[in-house]
């Protein structure tokens, strides 16, 4: 099957837009990055991790 559509990214399609991996991907800042990458991202912009609320 070859179908080439423009990514959507709608419900059920949740993936990291940085490595692409499908677990633990939240939205965070109209960004959908999995906490791994939020980590390096906050870390590279300079993000303090502060009032960490809920898990
Ligand atoms: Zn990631």
């Amino acid at each position: 099957m070859q179908e080439r559509r423009e990514i959507k990214y709608g419900k059920g399609s949740r993936q990291c837009q940085r490595c692409g991996t499908h677990k633990g991907v939240i939205r965070r800042a109209d960004l959908m990055i999995c906490r791994r990458c939020i980590r390096e991202i906050y870390d590279k912009i300079g993000f303090k991790k502060t009032g960490s609320r809920g898990g």
